[in-house]
């Protein structure tokens, strides 16, 4: 007998028959003498579509009250939980769905980006020996309990309730079923020729998952890796009837780097379009100006993240240029133009147009010269970079966002990740 959780995203629930396929993969898990906890994402499109909704109720202010446009987009999940244990309750099986509030599932009180504090996996478990009863858990919410509001996660938050639970019952393994059959070299819809990996490890998928590859949140890894959560990616789309319990199914292990045998020097290359690039022009160069542009940014909660300093075109001064999230793009630009007195510069200039591309390897640690055979072979395709910036495990580069696709698949062919053609 396994301890189990098993998480289900959006498109993995799309509609009544595919929860009746993932109400299938709990039953076969259950039938083996598992005990599951279960956590759903709503259903797809369905977030989206609360987010818009939030965006629409608004005429005259430029911000909703965090507080309710949590009490809004939580609502999603609450659907597919209730859905998914009627659908096992009709297969027989003992269920119970949980909202966030309810276990509880306690969290901080930043509305829309809130961190898990606490999860309840005493009564999940007292639940699984006393009743044999399936636990399914509204992902993405939880609740704060001075203020005893909803709060939810963040965007694809679900990943972390699935872990946080995963930690807090000690499962054995936390698998996170999705529409791709595991974590893969790059983005399979971007690069066809990207390869499935069977292993990756913690700090890698961390630094894939923030540089844009989407398919783990990314406090999710980091809450694997610390609770040392056996995290397995896979697809949901398999059928039950036809996975052999005897070998382990398609799907990627996220594990510490001690587990993977064959190192590559570079595992994976992920892209963000949701850049915006800034650039402060004829700035004087002397102490004191780069707090003057970062520290009021900062104050904005703008998250600021390539930095590149040059010398202007008269060769007097500087120009520093920098990205932000796109969504914050113009709410920095109004900050900037609030310190210009402080600042001093000439003039703003700005981008939304660009994309940012990372190639990620723990094998760059004992490697020099990766990065260099990327500007080569960019070079080679006319693709201009625009900022670089290096850490110890990966180096990203800023571009026009036209040639993403170009770049991307350009550099995965030239670190050999490409899968062979049959
Ligand atoms: P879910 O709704 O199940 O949470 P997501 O849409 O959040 O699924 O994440 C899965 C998607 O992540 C895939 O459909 C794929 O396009 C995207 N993705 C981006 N990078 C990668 C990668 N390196 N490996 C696998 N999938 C990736
Ligand atoms: N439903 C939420 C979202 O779309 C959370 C999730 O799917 O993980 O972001
Ligand atoms: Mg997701």
């Amino acid at each position: 007998m396994a301890r189990l959780v098993m998480k289900f995203g959006g498109t993995s629930v799309a509609d009544i028959d595919r929860i009746r396929n993932v109400a299938r993969h709990v039953k076969r898990e259950v039938d083996a003498g598992h005990q599951v906890a279960v956590v759903v994402s709503a259903m797809s499109g369905i977030t989206d579509q609360l987010v818009g909704w939030c965006q629409a109720a608004l005429k005259k202010r430029q911000l909703f009250d965090a507080r309710e446009y949590d009490a809004v987009i939580a609502t999603g999940e609450q659907v597919t939980a209730g859905l998914l244990a009627i659908t096992l309750q009709d297969m027989d099986i003992n269920a119970r769905s949980w909202l966030g509030w309810q276990l509880p599932i306690l969290t901080s009180n930043a509305h829309a980006a809130a961190r898990i504090l606490e999860v309840n996996g005493a009564e999940l478990i007292r639940r699984f020996n006393d009743h044999k009863e399936v636990a399914v858990i509204a992902g993405f919410q939880g609740l704060h309990q001075e203020t005893a509001r909803i709060t939810t996660l963040g965007r694809g938050g679900s990943d972390t309730s699935a872990v946080a639970v995963a930690a807090a019952i000690r499962a054995d393994r936390c698998y996170i079923y999705t529409d791709v059959d595991g974590v893969y070299t790059s983005d399979p819809r971007v690069v066809p020729r990207a390869r499935r990996l069977d292993k990756i490890a913690f700090e890698e998928m961390l630094e894939l998952a923030s540089l844009g590859a989407k398919v783990m949140q990314v406090r999710s890894v980091e809450l694997g890796m610390v609770h040392n959560v056996r995290i397995f990616v896979r697809s949901s789309f398999d059928r039950p009837e036809d996975i052999d319990p005897h070998r382990n199914p398609p799907g990627t292990l996220i594990c510490d780097e001690e587990e993977i045998v064959e190192q590559q020097v570079v595992t994976g290359i992920a892209f963000s379009r949701d850049e915006a690039q800034i650039s402060v022009r004829e700035v004087a160069d002397k102490p004191g100006v780069a707090a003057a542009i970062f520290v009021p940014l900062a104050e904005a909660n703008i998250n600021v993240d390539m930095i590149v300093q040059n010398v202007s075109a008269d060769g007097q001064t500087t120009d520093l240029t920098f990205t932000v999230p796109a969504a914050d793009y113009h709410r920095a630009l109004d900050v900037l133009a609030k310190a210009k007195g402080a600042v001093g510069y000439a003039r703003l200039d700005g981008a939304t147009d660009v994309a940012k591309v990372s190639v990620i390897g723990i094998g760059m640690r004992s490697h020099a010269g990766v990065a260099a055979q990327a500007f080569h072979a960019l070079a080679e395709r006319a693709v201009n970079i625009r900022a670089i910036t290096t850490s110890e495990i990966k180096f990203s580069l800023l571009i026009d966002a036209a040639y993403t696709e170009l770049a991307v698949r350009t550099l995965h062919s030239l670190y050999g990740l490409d899968q062979a053609t049959s």
